[in-house]
């Protein structure tokens, strides 16, 4: 094979792709892929400040709870004040009365700066019941027995054919996209979610509960928003771009009316279907990454995440299927086998 067929073989979109880097690209070791997230840097950097050796406190147990507890004012003030208290005993027994101190003092600064846990939960579980009370009795209510002869088949009712009686919202044309089989199923899920903008980015979760910061927890440096997360983060770009050295030349959905708009298409066009694929798993992997990085202050590379996502394409394409015989799909599949 030529060098010039070699690289024609490397692209969907290979009628527009500009320098690319083609399937040179080698996978990396998972531990080089990884660094720190801004907001784990400003943490090492303030346990340097109030003079922790840091290679006391390095384990990613702490820093997964860091987020939590850890991040809140005053904390590491009440740990060490309560530790550093004399004890009554020596040894195990001191030792033993230690913790039992630190678990009371940790218990009260809960309550005190996080809030009630349980009796938020109690009170979150007895609305819920309530309101699912009074869903089944409207439900009651609004149904009629015609209604529910219609979704019987047979003998036996259909659920499925009863909700869809029950919604009266006209089908969108974008779930064809984000429900088409040749995607993960963990995918679509996802992509429905960021399509109707229902993913707990930080702009919403502030709006009900206290959170220390709405800013992007990738970048850092602008609010959280489905806007920002998948169509403007510097982040997001750069996986963007590395998807372009072996997609090809590819304009990314700008917004979710551009993204709504891309998802409707005929199942028929293999390179759409393609492209679809190839969106709703750099969109997962992004989600993906952004909640490591919330949860484990480590955040992906863009190249890992870009590979991570030719491989996927790359399975899930061999594994479908049948696909319609012709001239282009045979070409778009013999690409994706070459990757
Ligand atoms: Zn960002």
């Amino acid at each position: 094979m030529s060098a010039a067929e070699q690289e024609q073989n490397t692209s969907l979109l290979v009628q527009n792709k500009v320098g690319e880097a083609g399937p040179s690209v080698v996978k990396e070791a998972d531990g080089e892929n990884r660094c720190v997230t801004p907001r784990k840097k400003g943490l090492r950097q303030s346990k340097t400040a109030i003079g922790m050796k840091e290679s006391n406190v390095p384990s990613s147990d702490h820093d997964k709870y860091g987020n939590h507890w850890s991040s809140y004012l005053g904390f590491e003030e009440t740990v060490m004040g309560s530790w550093r208290k004399p004890t009554v005993y020596e040894g195990l027994a001191g030792l033993v009365q230690k913790v039992l101190r630190l678990k009371h003092e940790l218990k009260v600064f809960c309550k005190e700066n996080i809030g009630d846990v349980v009796m938020e939960y109690k009170a979150a579980k007895d609305n819920f019941c309530l309101n699912q009370e009074a869903a089944m009795l409207k439900l009651r209510d609004s149904t009629d027995e015609a209604k529910l002869r219609q979704a019987v088949k047979g003998t036996k009712l259909k659920a499925k054919v009863f909700y869809n009686f029950l919604v009266e919202k006209p089908k969108v044309q974008y779930s064809k996209g984000i429900w088409d089989n040749l995607l993960l199923p963990k995918h679509r899920f996802v992509y429905w979610q960021i399509i109707n903008t229902q993913l707990l980015t930080r702009d919403f979760l502030s709006k009900f509960i206290l959170i220390q910061s709405t800013l992007c927890p990738v970048c850092d440096s602008e609010e959280e928003s489905h806007e920002h997360i998948f169509y403007r983060c510097i982040f997001t770009k750069r996986v963007q771009q590395e998807v372009n050295s072996w997609l090809g030349n590819y304009s990314w959905p700008s917004s979710t009316i551009d993204l709504s708009f891309r998802c409707d298409f005929k199942k028929h066009d293999l390179r759409k279907c393609l492209l679809n694929l190839v969106t709703a798993a750099v969109y997962y992997q992004i989600w993906a990454n952004r909640n490591c990085c919330v949860f484990d202050l480590t955040c992906a590379s863009p190249k890992s995440i870009s590979l991570e996502v030719r491989n996927i394409v790359h399975l899930r394409v061999l594994s479908k299927g049948p696909f319609k015989r012709s001239h282009e799909n045979a070409y778009l599949l013999n690409v994706i086998k070459n990757w």
